[in-house]
């Protein structure tokens, strides 16, 4: 009798389509034995934070890059972007009378999901681009192809940035800065599941595997499918994370997620990233924060204001309008407030550096004409600094309301 094939793989969506060639299974042999980028203690540590943010003791401050690329990794940026985050924290915190968890999208954010599996320019057609940890960004037909080498390349620099990101905090907590966290913590979107299973560990001290690929991970709008591969990894390991949830997301299957993913109810295990849209927050998010306290469910409740509001600009390039983003943020603040559940914390894409991606902000703000010139991401439009700042003053004083 032929053995019991078992049960067939889940559906895992937005995987890329990687060459049938021996240097996958070499690249996750690399990074099975590969040190771990964080530990377990550390992982318990953020889930503890991130308990008395479901609480409604403490405030999120999480943001970083859409997708970090591997030729804009730059010291300088790295600082930037933590400083950013850590002024945020200061401007944020104040306003909500509450500690601050930090938390970057960053060391680890290197895989992206996408809407189509390729993308056509002047009639040729290539693979898209689904992050560093996958392809390159150039369109040509060399960069385009799947190069599963790129998943040590993006762990490596993942463990410089972390590096760098500890240096950090550790000279803020010698020499406590307005500008630098003392403590921060990283996440990234757990995509591609080859590179997150070949980075679980296990530690005696802890009763279930982690990702040691970062402290946090989420569940993208793309992948939370409940019958999905993405899911039961994500069920499977010990890590604090996150689901983001789009405004399709329904009542009862939200309910049925949050049992999934947090079936021990176990504070600081779960929380839930809104990105609705402004247009659409207000009247999709109250039900499912409703539903959600009326189970008992602890999870902590997040804004991304990003997500649902990115838009076409007249140069062809990916957008945001800053008077959108503040939107979503009051329109949450609203809804969570309104039905006596804790506004937890926002979810930003933002950047140390002077792009110009988003449109708007204060002053003269970041013009349509500006973005040709001043796009840097590879992927969806940041903040930068001066939006960012401006964006928690205008956030701290609707708060203070
Ligand atoms: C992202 O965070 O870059 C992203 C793709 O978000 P979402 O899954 O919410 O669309
Ligand atoms: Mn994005």
């Amino acid at each position: 009798m032929p053995a019991d094939p078992g049960p067939p793989p889940l559906p895992a969506l937005q995987q890329p389509r990687w060459p049938d060639t021996p240097a996958l299974p070499a690249a996750l042999a690399t990074l099975a034995r590969s040190l771990p980028l964080v530990l377990p203690s550390e992982c318990a540590l953020l889930k503890h934070r991130l308990a008395a943010v479901a609480r409604g003791e403490a405030f999120l401050v999480q943001g970083g890059d859409c997708a970090e690329s591997l030729d804009a990794l730059h010291p300088d940026a790295v600082h930037r972007t933590v400083a950013l985050l850590g002024r945020l924290g200061s401007v944020l915190g104040r306003a909500m009378e509450l500690p601050v968890v930090t938390v970057g999208r960053l060391a680890g954010q290197y895989a992206k999901p996408r809407s189509s599996p390729t993308e056509l320019r002047d009639g040729t057609e290539l693979p898209v681009y689904r992050g560093d940890a996958v392809n390159g960004h150039a369109f040509t037909a060399a960069d385009r192809a799947p190069d599963p080498d790129r998943l040590v390349r993006v762990y490596q620099a993942s463990a410089a940035t972390l590096n760098l990101v500890r240096a950090l905090a550790g000279s803020a907590r010698e020499e406590p800065r307005e500008d630098l966290p003392e403590e921060l913590f990283t996440s990234h979107e757990g995509l591609l599941l080859d590179y997150e299973r070949a980075l679980t560990r296990t530690d005696p001290a802890f009763a279930k595997p982690y990702a040691a690929s970062g402290h946090l991970l989420w569940i993208g709008e793309r992948t939370r499918q409940l019958d999905g591969a993405h899911l039961a990894y994500f069920a499977s390991i010990a890590n604090p994370i996150a689901v983001k949830i789009g405004p399709t997301t329904g009542t009862d299957e939200l309910i049925r997620l949050v049992e999934r993913l947090d079936p021990d109810r176990e504070p600081g295990r779960l929380t839930l990233i809104a990105r609705m849209g402004a247009g659409r927050v207000r009247s999709v998010l109250p039900d499912l924060v409703s539903k959600v306290r009326a189970e008992g469910m602890t999870v902590g409740w997040v804004s991304d204001p990003m997500h649902g509001n990115t838009v076409g600009a007249p140069c062809g390039r990916k957008t945001r309008r800053f008077d959108d983003i503040l939107d979503e943020l009051s329109g949450f603040f609203e809804v969570t407030r309104e039905l006596g559940a804790h506004p937890g914390g926002v979810h930003l894409e933002l950047t140390g550096e002077d792009v110009a991606e988003c449109v708007g902000g204060g002053g003269r703000g970041v013009l349509p004409e500006d973005l040709p010139g001043g796009y840097r991401s590879v992927c969806d439009p940041r903040l930068n600094p001066e939006q960012s700042l401006h964006l928690a003053d205008r956030l701290a004083a609707l708060i203070a309301r």
